[in-house]
């Protein structure tokens, strides 16, 4: 059984820094916004750039939920593939949906060179990686639907799948030359600094605890303060806490969990996807892979490394990586962390309509850096020009999914199970 430290590492290797104020006084604005990770500080820039008066609360630090723990695969797209979205929500909708995510990673690594953003951008594509020769027909019809809305993926074979990844364990892959890389706290702490620099008031420690309708606006009770804004928007996603059960988003809690290496020496550095990629698998229990700036191999995987089997998925991560590069021998791990995902059952984000001057946004389902960045700013077009033609899927009027504590132990219990076996039992 082997150890390793609890630390994320995005906060050990994070260039941008940001401090939000300690909230101090009774505040009025045209938009307020409750939760500082990509959805809630991509609203504040946008809004804030738009000339608004726009208040952000977070209830701890900026990038303190899924935003600063995240794998920082900026992809394009959901993880349903095209054919799967337009069965859902139809043809216009669906489209409309693919349309606007495409353009999701364009728009991030646009939006962080426009503000200066330090966060290890890197835009060398992602790889979608077979782990079984039925991962490479998963592969194979997203490949075609893909081609069927002009997405520029290139469909790989084992060959070149080894060359770009530096593992011979899989057996082809689909490049996505949209995507990329960031150290995901960094670039949401970047949003907060320039949403701040454009005239927006962010508060840290701001735990926002009571929401009433204000006439045709909004009040809030936060820290002892009052706050009235004539629009709203709630962003808390899956690390919502301390509000009413009417504010609280419904999904399914999935444990994800990291662990990331010191920098590889140089000449192991080159082998291992030397390209610079952002990698993850086809397996049900997923797994990913990236580098980051200064050379660390960071894995990941399904499941709760700081829960009760936390042993187990430390375990599994070091005989996962030295089965994927065996050249890397017995490399410890220096960071290992973890966050909760906001699964929705049909794995597609919702847009919650509080009245005419609210919108509650959640449920990214494991993809939320481009789409976060997409719905927020959106979503502070539609509340302030009144245009809901601004967001990319139609708003609800409500969102609640049942069973969703059975579920989440059903997908614990899953992760731990795949990671207590050993390889070859299961892919
Ligand atoms: C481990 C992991 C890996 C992931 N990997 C990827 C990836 O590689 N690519 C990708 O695109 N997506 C990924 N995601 C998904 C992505 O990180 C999330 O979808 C995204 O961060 C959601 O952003 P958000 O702003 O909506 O919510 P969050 O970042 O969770 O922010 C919500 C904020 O609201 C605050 N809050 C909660 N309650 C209150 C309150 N009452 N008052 C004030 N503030 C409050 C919280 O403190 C938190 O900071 C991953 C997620 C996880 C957990």
């Amino acid at each position: 059984m082997t150890d390793f430290p609890r630390s994320n590492l995005w906060h050990a290797s994070a260039q941008e820094q940001f401090s939000g104020a300690a909230l101090a006084e009774d505040l009025s604005a045209e938009l307020i916004i409750v939760g500082g990770g990509f959805t809630g500080c991509a609203a504040a820039l946008e809004a804030a750039r738009r000339g608004a008066s726009v208040v952000l609360l977070e209830a701890h630090v900026i990038g303190h939920g899924g935003s600063g723990r995240n794998v920082g695969l900026v992809n394009a797209g959901l993880w349903l593939p095209p054919d799967d979205i337009i069965a859902q929500m139809g043809e216009a909708a669906g489209g409309r949906l693919i349309e606007e995510l495409g353009q999701g990673p364009e728009r991030v690594f646009a939006l962080i060179e426009r503000e200066g953003i330090a966060c290890e951008a890197t835009r060398a594509g992602t790889l979608h990686l077979a782990h079984a020769p039925s991962g490479v027909a998963d592969l194979e019809s997203r490949f075609r639907q893909g081609n069927r809305i002009g997405a520029p993926v290139q469909l790989l074979d084992a060959e070149e799948t080894r060359r770009r990844s530096g593992s011979g364990e899989f057996h082809g892959a689909l490049l996505d030359p949209r995507a990329g890389t960031v150290q995901p706290l960094s670039y949401c702490r970047g949003l907060a600094r320039a949403a701040a620099a454009a005239g927006a008031r962010i508060f840290e420690h701001a735990q926002v605890s009571e929401i009433s309708r204000d006439g045709s606006g909004w009040q809030l009770r936060c820290n002892g303060h009052r706050l009235r804004g004539a629009r709203l928007l709630i962003a808390i996603n899956a690390y919502h806490e301390g509000l009413p059960a009417a504010y609280r988003p419904s999904f399914v809690t999935v444990s994800y969990s990291q662990f990331a290496t010191a920098p590889l020496p140089d000449g192991l550095r080159e082998k291992v996807l030397p390209g610079g990629e952002g990698c993850w698998d086809t397996a049900l229990v997923m797994s990913s892979f990236r580098i980051d700036r200064a050379g660390r191999l960071i894995l990941g995987g399904m499941g709760d490394a700081e829960g009760p089997a936390r042993a187990l998925h430390g375990d599994w991560a070091r005989r996962k990586l030295r089965r994927v590069y065996p050249e890397l021998g017995d490399i410890g791990f220096e960071h290992a962390w973890r966050g909760q995902i906001a699964m929705t059952r049909d794995h597609v984000p919702k847009i919650v309509r509080l009245g005419s001057s609210a919108l509650s946004i959640f449920g990214y389902s494991g993809r939320g850096i481009a789409p976060g960045t997409v719905f927020g700013a959106a979503a502070a077009e539609a509340l302030l020009e009144g245009t809901e033609a601004a967001l990319p899927i139609a708003p609800i009027e409500a969102y609640s999914e049942r069973f969703t504590r059975v579920m989440g132990g059903y997908y614990e219990a899953g992760a731990a199970l795949t990671h207590a076996l050993k390889p070859g039992l299961l892919g």
